[in-house]
């Protein structure tokens, strides 16, 4: 587990005095050596300040050397020839310095015994010796307050550092703890609700428009499944309360068999609807439910749409209608043949339906211009205002409730033609006008180009 806290206030605050931590103490470092190395250049100037002034004094004449400190008032200093003392200052003598043996100039910080640090500068040559010194210990005192005043500062800084820190994270988090806040509030039965969001330009901003964003999407699939639930308990009500008044009516009165055999015929037909209906409501949520997949088998769709057609043969003939296929051309489509069957029984089953006796029924398969490959279901039918063009493909969605009703439609066909067409690539379009028919058209790619447009809505 990380050593770092968990919550991202005390963390950003941690970093934050942590690398001010790391620069105040360079900083005081950097200070403090930078103080040291000009007090003590200057001290060496003035040492050699000293030392040339007694020099220039010796030179002058050896014996008068004493001047150096009556006149320039240079209190620490001696000159020696060989190894005797020329001249050694009272102070020199009084605190007991020595000018060290090694030989030449050097220049060296030295702790007398009465324990007040001085530096001292010599410079021999063949017949004498010269040394100076001067008192170190201002300076040092001066550097032990500089080093106290930056040890100070440096814990009281990063206490200052860690108190704003938290501080000012506190101030820009704290949006984040109102949104999580306001989040924790909205429910399945309150998605209508949306985080505030103050600026939509900065982070959080954007983090609550994107959330409202999926909130949005979230409510609109909550309001389509209630919707849809809604829809199918409803469908599914009508033929089960069908069922219980004619097993009422036949409870309640006793009848001769003839009429027993009706009563159950009527059940099975209300049985039949509600098979029906619970099959499409299955293939709907299927088709719902799969995402969209790449076609990969290449379908002769000329073929498969005449062999769709004739299973329906029999219902056209019961209403004396003519139902004819043009399949001539070799089209050939991407996409998978169940679905496009599926579609093609759908929307021919739909034209029988919508269509009075003895009109049309046309089924067509040809390539647009488009690229399309095209199969287009035409009828002699009603015909639909173009008002509901939008809306026939929505589920449950009938332009005449009774007449579907009576002709044993569930609401659901166009709808579950759609899904499955737009799963697998290809879309559905209608043309339909009241008194002039419809046509409804399945479009599959065929190496279309992009933006190429059929002639459809
Ligand atoms: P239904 O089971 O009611 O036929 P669909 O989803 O298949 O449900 O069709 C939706 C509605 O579109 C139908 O109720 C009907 O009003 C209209 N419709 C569909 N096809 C045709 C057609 N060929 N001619 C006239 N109206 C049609």
């Amino acid at each position: 587990m990380s050593a770092l806290p968990r919550s991202v206030r005390a963390r950003l605050t941690l970093w934050h005095a942590a690398v001010l931590a790391v620069i105040i103490c360079s900083f005081s470092a950097a200070v403090f050596l930078l103080v040291r190395e000009q007090l003590f250049a200057d001290l060496d100037s003035r040492l050699d300040r000293d030392l040339s002034a007694v020099e220039r004094t010796w030179r002058a004449d050896p014996g008068e050397v004493s001047e150096a400190e009556t006149r320039a008032g240079i209190q620490l200093f001696e000159v020696l020839e060989g190894r005797r003392v020329t001249y050694r200052t009272e102070e020199w003598a009084r605190r007991g310095l020595a000018s060290g043996g090694a030989a030449g100039s050097s220049r060296f910080s030295w702790l007398p015994a009465d324990g007040r640090p001085v530096r001292i500068l010599t410079t021999e040559d063949a017949d004498r010796r010269i040394a100076v010194a001067l008192d170190e210990s201002q300076i040092r005192r001066t550097l032990r307050t500089l080093a106290l005043v930056l040890a100070l500062g440096i814990p009281v800084a990063v206490a200052v550092s860690v108190a704003g820190g938290t501080f000012l994270a506190g101030r820009a988090l704290k949006p984040i703890g109102a949104l999580a806040d306001r989040a924790r509030q909205i429910t399945a039965e309150s998605l209508d609700e949306r985080l505030p969001v103050e600026n939509r330009e900065d982070e959080f901003g954007r983090l609550a428009t994107v959330f409202n964003e999926t909130l949005g999407r979230l409510q609109e699939s909550f309001d389509r499944l209630r919707r849809f639930t809604a829809d199918a308990s409803h469908e599914l009500r009508t033929p089960l309360t069908a069922m219980r008044s004619v097993g009422e009516v036949a409870l309640h009165d006793s009848l001769d068999p003839a009429a027993y055999r009706d009563v159950i015929g009527s059940m099975l037909e209300e049985v039949q609807r509600l098979t029906g209906l619970v099959e499409n409501l299955l293939l709907l949520t299927r088709a719902e439910s799969g995402r969209p997949q790449p076609a990969t088998s290449v379908v002769d769709v000329g073929a498969l749409a005449a062999r769709a057609a004739e299973t329906l043969r029999v219902l056209a003939e019961e209403k004396e209608q003519t139902l004819t296929v043009d399949a001539g051309g070799a089209v050939m489509a991407r996409c998978d043949p169940a679905l496009l069957r599926q579609g093609i029984v759908n929307l021919v089953d739909n034209a029988i339906k919508y269509t009075p006796a003895r009109g049309a029924i046309h089924v067509e398969v040809r390539l647009l211009d488009t690229g399309d490959a095209a199969i287009e279901v035409k009828d002699t039918g009603p015909g639909i205002a173009r008002a509901h063009h939008g809306r026939i493909f929505e589920r449950f969605y009938r332009v005449d409730a009774a007449r579907s009703r009576a002709e044993g439609g569930t609401g659901l066909g166009l709808s579950i033609v759609r899904h499955l067409v737009e799963a697998h690539g290809g879309r559905v379009v209608a043309e339909s006008e009241p008194g002039k028919g419809t046509t409804i058209a399945l479009l599959f790619p065929d190496g279309r180009e992009p933006g190429a447009e059929s002639r459809y809505l």
